[in-house]
């Protein structure tokens, strides 16, 4: 039976790997203060409500970082949207909203994948007027969470369940996806069979 696949996008610096490795319960993605440092494993599978899936930290290949919207982060974006079931969205609310943030939710909403917009480093407990500006995104709801004391993170899993598919949809003769992007001089190809991904 093939797992569904949630992809994590968003800026460099936001929090996907200290999310990722609070899911995944293993430091397995680096967690640095440099933007766009992530360059370890970057899938892990998790279980939610009795069900496995597989966890993708997309950012594990960035080439470079800028705050800016760049062609990796473009390539993550198209990666989430060709694999994932679901797609997460990570934000950062001490930022605010950004354009990157802006021009991402763009490709998103273009692909008509389903996204569950996630507003990072929310670390006061209680209301937060700064999550108001994060529904212009027009991606719905936001879902206030922090990784790091690992609140509201329960909320963001119950949200994902309910897009992953009916138990006998998404099965593949021989389990594997490939997947072909362009968007370099060079067509990049990813080779996912749910135990391993690997990128050349
Ligand atoms: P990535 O580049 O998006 O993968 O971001 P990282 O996971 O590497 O985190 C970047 C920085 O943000 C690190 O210093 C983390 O400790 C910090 N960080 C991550 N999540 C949170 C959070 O919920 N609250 C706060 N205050 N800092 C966080
Ligand atoms: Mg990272």
């Amino acid at each position: 039976m093939a797992k569904p696949i949630v992809a994590i996008v968003g800026r460099p610096n936001v929090g996907k790997s200290t999310f990722f490795n609070y899911i995944v319960g293993e430091k397995i993605s680096i967690v640095e203060d440099k933007p766009g440092v992530t360059r370890d494993r970057i899938y892990a599978d998790s279980n939610w409500k009795g069900r496995d899936f597989t966890l993708i930290d997309t950012a594990g290949i960035e080439e470079k970082s800028e705050d800016k919207i760049n062609v990796s982060m473009r390539e993550q974006v198209d990666i989430a949207i060709s694999v994932a079931d679901v797609i997460i969205f990570l934000t950062d609310i001490k930022q605010g909203v950004t354009e990157a943030d802006k021009e991402i939710s763009l490709l998103l909403r273009k692909s008509k994948k389903p996204i569950v917009l996630v507003c990072n480093k929310s670390d006061t407990f209680g209301e937060n007027p700064d999550i108001y500006e994060f529904y212009n995104l027009s991606l719905g709801e936001p879902f206030a969470v922090s990784s790091v004391n690992a609140s509201g993170i329960g909320d963001v899993l119950d949200e994902i369940y309910k897009y992953f598919p009916k138990e006998q949809e998404n099965t593949n003769s021989d389990g594997i996806i490939k997947v072909a992007l362009i968007g370099k001089p060079n067509v990049r190809e990813i080779f996912f069979n749910k135990q391993n991904i690997r990128y050349k």
